[in-house]
């Protein structure tokens, strides 16, 4: 991990949770020329020293530090990324000192990195991820509420034992299935199964909890995970070139995640080519390109006759996450199914 760590001072209070903010970049750390830039601007330029010395009313709610970790569009996200990002938390929940961490992300792969520490992360400690949708520069800033409300989360005891969660424009979801939906509104994210709840007013309130298996009730452990194997992600759509399979092995891909039309269909002109993927060792597992809903086995495809996995309620870039993480323990497709259906 880059190890520019930015330490801001501040004040310790024995009545107040200890929150580490771990910067990332993304919007949240962006600047735009002026104040009506609120959609084209650079993102990760502010340091998250500066980003806390901008909200002076943290120091209300929790003792906050920070880190820079990286200083990144999420885009820019690697595999090596989610790891070191993944060794850094896991270092820190571990700290008696530390009660959660708060991870400033870019928005655009914010889900993908939520979903992905709560399968690794083994802790009880609240962590939260928050980004935003317009850079501090602008006029109507969401990023400094978003902020606020995260570390007030961190803080919180009602939100430990309930996976890693993401804080966005009031709202609680959990980070296995909070995704982004609207690009350009503050209200981007979303899961198809509704929030956890939300904070208002330095209070979290709760409405639902995750019942999918996460952090200390995980079979996966960033502390004994050196490296993520490739999976990629092919688009489903009318006429599309069965080809683009074929590439994806020749990249690399240890599994294929058919990004399919409705129920994770497979255009009958492209059923062979993916069978013959299947055959030659690479997992094939079928997800929706549809943001609700999730995909029924055996029902557009007989998955049981062709070996093949579906991604359950997983978007495909959920469903490349967990099953990067299952091919590191298992290449047999009964068990990569069943953790399809667990997680
Ligand atoms: N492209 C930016 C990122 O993901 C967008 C954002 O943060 O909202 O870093």
């Amino acid at each position: 991990m880059a190890t520019a760590c930015a330490q801001t001072p501040a004040a310790t209070s024995a009545a107040k949770p200890n929150v580490v903010i771990v910067a990332t970049g993304g919007t949240i750390a962006g600047a735009g020329a002026t104040s009506a830039n609120s959609a084209t601007y650079q993102a990760a330029k502010v340091p998250v020293d500066k980003l806390i010395a901008g909200i002076p009313e943290l120091s209300n709610v929790a003792n906050v530090r920070g880190e820079q970790a990286f200083q990144i569009a999420s885009e820019s996200f690697t595999n090596e990324k989610l790891l070191q990002l993944g060794k850094r938390v896991s270092a820190l929940v571990k700290d008696p000192g530390v009660d959660g961490v708060v991870i400033t992300h870019g928005t655009d792969t914010l889900e993908e990195t939520s979903f992905f520490l709560n399968l690794v992360i083994r802790t009880e400690k609240p962590i939260v991820l928050v980004g935003s949708m317009r850079p501090g520069t602008a006029m109507s800033a969401d990023g400094m509420l978003n902020l606020y409300n995260a570390v007030v989360l961190a803080g919180t005891p009602s939100a430990r034992g309930k996976g890693v969660l993401v804080a966005m424009n009031d709202d609680i979801l959990t980070g296995r299935d909070a995704a982004k939906r609207i690009n350009i509104k503050t209200s981007a994210f979303a899961s198809a199964w509704g929030p956890l709840g939300m904070v208002v007013e330095n209070q979290a309130y709760w409405f639902r909890a995750p019942v999918k298996r996460h952090t200390t009730q995980s079979e996966f452990d960033i502390d004994t995970l050196q490296s993520l194997p490739e999976v990629h992600i092919v688009y489903g759509y009318g006429n599309m070139a069965p080809t683009l399979y074929d590439a994806a092995v020749k990249a690399g891909a240890k599994a294929v995640i058919h990004a399919g039309t409705g129920n994770g269909s497979v255009p009958d002109y492209a059923v062979e080519t993916l069978r013959r993927v299947r055959s030659s060792g690479i997992h094939v597992i079928r997800a929706s390109r549809i943001a609700d809903g999730f995909v029924i086995r055996n029902s557009e495809q007989p998955d049981d006759k062709y070996d093949w996995v579906v991604a359950h309620d997983l978007n495909p870039q959920k469903a490349k996450i967990l099953a990067a993480l299952a091919l590191g323990k298992t290449n047999s497709t009964a068990e990569l199914q069943r953790i399809f259906w667990e997680y």
